[in-house]
C-alpha cells in the first residue's frame, strides 16, 4: 500500500510518515519546507520512502498508484500563519483542491488535517463535532480558520459530488519532540524559557484553557480514522483541560526550572477555551489519549534539551 503525506517533513507530519513505514507502508513524503524541516525525515532509512520538495498549491502529476493521501500541509502555528497569511489561505483552499484532484485521479482515499481552530473563540466547552464554531472571518487567526473551514467544504463537496473517499480530522493542540523550538506554540516557548531560565511569557491573564495531546496519540487516532469508514469530521486531541496559568507552573516544576512569570499582551481573537469532546473518536475508532501530560511533556524537554546544547 502506497500512502502520500503532504506536510510530511513537518511536526505531525514527520511523525505520521513514522508510523506509516512501521507499519509496512510505501510512503512519499510531500512538503516545500516553508515550516518544515528536512532534518525531521533525515533518519529514515529505507527504500520504502521518498521525499519530493514541492508546493502543493501547484499541481502535481505522479506516475503509479497512491492508496491514500493524508493532506497536512499548512502553516500551523499562530506565528507562522500570521506571517505566511496568503500562502496559509492558499494551500488550505488551492492545495486542497489540488491533493482532492490527485485523490479523484488515482482513486485513493484521502485524509484532511483540520483544526480545533474551525470552532474559532467557542462558545460551548467542550466541542463536539456538531458545533459550528465561533470565527472572526477578518480577524488576523481568519486566514488560518477559514482557510480550513474551506478545506472542510471542499472535501465533502468532492465527497458528495465526486464520490471521493474523504475523512476529516480535527486535530487539537498536539506537542512532543520534533516541534520548532521558535515556532511560537506554547510549548516549544514555555520549555525553551524554562531550560534557557528566562521568564515563561503567559499571554492575557493565563485563564484561557487548552488541552495538549502527545504526538504519538495524536498519529494514532489519525492513522485510526484514515481506516476507519466515518466520512464527517472527527475530533482527536486529548480532553484534559488546563489553565495556560497552570501549564507553565507545570512545565517550571517539571524542568526544575528557577524561572518565573511574565505576563504579556493576549493575542486577537485567542480562543477563551479549547477541550475536545472525544465521545466519537472513542466510540467509532476506539481512541483515546494513552500519554499523561507529564510523561509526554518529560519526552518533549528530552527532546529540547537537545537541540538547545
Ligand atoms: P508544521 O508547520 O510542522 O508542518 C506543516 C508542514 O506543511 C511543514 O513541513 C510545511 O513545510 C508544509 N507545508 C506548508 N505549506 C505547504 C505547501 N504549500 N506545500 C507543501 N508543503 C507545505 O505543523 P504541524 O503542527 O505538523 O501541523 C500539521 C498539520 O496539522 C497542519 O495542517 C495543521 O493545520 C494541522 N494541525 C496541527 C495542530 C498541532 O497542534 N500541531 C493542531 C491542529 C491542526
Ligand atoms: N501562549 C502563551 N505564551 C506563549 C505562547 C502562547 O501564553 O508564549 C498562549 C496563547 O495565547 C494561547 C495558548 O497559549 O492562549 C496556546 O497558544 P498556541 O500558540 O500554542 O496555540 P493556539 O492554541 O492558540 O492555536
Amino acid at each position: 500500500m502506497k500512502a502520500l503525506v503532504t506536510g510530511g517533513a513537518g511536526f505531525l507530519g514527520s511523525h505520521l510518515c513514522d508510523l506509516l513505514l512501521a507499519k509496512g507502508y510505501e510512503v512519499l513524503c510531500v512538503d516545500n519546507l516553508i515550516t518544515g524541516n528536512e532534518q525531521n525525515i533525515a533518519s529514515i532509512n529505507t527504500d520504502r520512502f521518498s521525499f519530493i520538495r514541492h508546493d502543493v498549491t501547484k499541481p502535481l502529476y505522479l506516475e503509479g498508484k497512491i492508496d491514500f493521501i493524508f493532506h497536512l500541509a499548512s502553516p500551523a502555528s499562530p506565528i507562522d500563519y500570521l506571517e505566511l497569511p496568503i500562502q496559509t489561505l492558499k494551500v488550505g483552499a488551492l492545495g486542497t483542491h489540488n491533493m482532492l484532484g490527485l485523490a479523484k485521479e488515482k482513486e485513493a482515499r484521502f485524509l484532511l488535517a483540520s483544526t480545533s481552530e474551525v470552532y474559532g473563540d467557542p462558545l460551548v466547552n467542550p466541542q463536539s463535532e456538531e458545533y459550528w464554531g465561533n470565527v472572526n472571518p477578518i480577524g488576523p487567526r481568519g486566514v488560518y480558520d477559514e482557510a480550513k473551514r474551506y478545506a472542510e467544504a471542499i472535501t465533502m463537496a468532492y465527497h458528495r459530488y465526486h464520490g471521493i473517499d474523504t475523512r476529516i480530522v480535527r486535530i487539537f493542540n498536539t506537542y512532543g519532540p520534533r516541534m520548532r523550538l521558535n515556532d511560537g506554540r506554547v510549548v516549544p516557548n514555555f520549555i525553551g524559557q524554562a531550560l534557557r531560565g528566562e521568564d515563561l511569557t503567559v499571554y492575557g491573564d493565563g485563564l484561557q484553557t487548552r488541552s495538549f495531546c502527545y504526538v504519538s496519540d495524536e498519529v494514532e487516532g489519525i492513522y485510526r480514522l484514515m481506516m476507519s469508514d466515518y466520512k464527517l469530521p472527527m475530533n482527536i486531541g486529548n480532553p484534559e483541560e488546563h489553565t495556560i496559568l497552570e501549564f507553565a507552573q507545570i512545565i517550571i516544576r517539571i524542568t526544575g526550572s528557577s524561572s518565573k512569570i511574565a505576563f504579556k499582551e493576549l493575542p486577537v481573537d485567542d480562543p477563551k477555551q479549547r477541550r475536545p469532546d472525544i465521545t466519537k473518536a472513542k466510540k467509532l475508532i476506539g481512541w483515546e489519549p494513552q500519554v499523561r501530560l507529564e510523561a509526554g511533556l518529560k519526552e518533549t524537554i528530552k527532546y529540547f534539551k537537545t537541540i538547545l546544547e
